[in-house]
């Protein structure tokens, strides 16, 4: 092994996930004055991280299929079942997320976790109580992986603190309307006419492994519930594809809808009256209508815990 630290984020990697890598290898280069932190992806990135990168000039990050033998950091996500190829026998040097604690290591090693909207909140958080600032184009990248993440802060998952560094970063970033800007990223993440089914469902997609047995979770955010619509039937298709051919006890895609702060709930499930009942939703046609569900990690996953 060389010194080279990778920094890299969850399969199906999302804005956050690749801006948190970014960010969090500048952040250490600079106070540790070295380059040997890196940000990688584990996989192709989503539309949005794309024109992200893209707007605020960055390269696109390292593309590591294995991270086996590699000196890692994890951020973003902590659970081996979402981490990159090879994670299991990587050298796991610290973890930076913001999501349940599903992890056992035997070392020890830096373990931060926060209860906050996005992994780039605690990376901002980092600088500012050094009395450092990212740059103008970083605090772009990363205010909009925060957006996302928070829903334009909509998301239960949204705490004070973040809001406050969403108003820091949009700041230095020099972005005046950020509720404008966030608004524009989510419709780059919803145009959905040139991505094929399983890639929407795919998008942003994880593994949990619950009491009742193995479930998959996917969730699309959108401005415009009518592009999703159109598409239902092979959506279900779908799913019903990834739980037959996967084992799966469940398979489930939330189709949130921003503008009115809710989800559909689609699911093919060996137990749907599991998910009704964990959900408190009433299916119809394996399909139901939650008003105020904008969280996975909230208010999905804890429920088959
Ligand atoms: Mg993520
Ligand atoms: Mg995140
Ligand atoms: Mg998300």
């Amino acid at each position: 092994m060389n010194d080279k630290i990778y920094i890299i984020g969850h399969k199906t990697p999302d804005l956050d996930s690749v801006a948190a890598a970014i960010s969090y290898a500048d952040f250490k280069n600079n106070i540790e004055e070295t380059d040997k932190y890196i940000p990688a992806v584990p996989g192709k990135m989503n539309k949005e991280t794309e024109y992200a990168l893209e707007k605020f000039k960055f390269a696109k990050p390292e593309e590591l299929q294995s991270v086996e033998n590699k000196n890692i950091i994890l951020v973003d996500h902590n659970e081996f079942s979402q981490a990159a190829a090879g994670a299991q026998k990587a050298n796991i040097i610290g973890v930076l997320d913001h999501h349940k604690v599903d992890f056992k290591y035997n070392e020890p090693i830096l373990f931060n976790i926060k209860p906050w909207g996005a992994t780039c909140s605690m990376i901002a958080d980092m600088y500012f109580k050094l009395d450092l600032e990212p740059g103008k184009e970083l605090a772009g990248l990363m205010l909009s992986a925060i957006l996302v993440d928070t829903v334009l802060t909509k998301s239960p998952t949204c705490t004070e603190i973040d809001k406050i560094i969403i108003e820091k970063l949009a700041d230095i970033a020099e972005i005046e309307d950020w509720e404008k800007f966030g608004l524009e990223l989510f419709k780059v993440r919803s145009s959905v006419s040139d991505l094929s089914i399983a890639e929407i469902v795919k998008s942003d997609y994880k593994d949990f492994s619950f009491s009742a047995g193995k479930f998959g979770i996917g969730q699309v955010e959108t401005a415009d519930l009518a592009e999703f619509k159109v598409k239902e039937e092979e959506l279900f298709k779908e799913i019903k594809n990834i739980k037959e051919s996967g084992d799966y006890h469940t398979v489930i895609l939330m189709i949130t809808d921003i503008i009115n702060e809710g989800s559909w709930v689609l699911a093919e499930s060996k137990e749907p009256e599991l998910i009704e009942k964990a959900l408190e939703i009433k299916f119809e046609n394996n399909k139901a209508y939650k008003k105020g569900l904008l969280s996975r990690k909230k208010q999905v996953v804890p429920k088959f815990i």
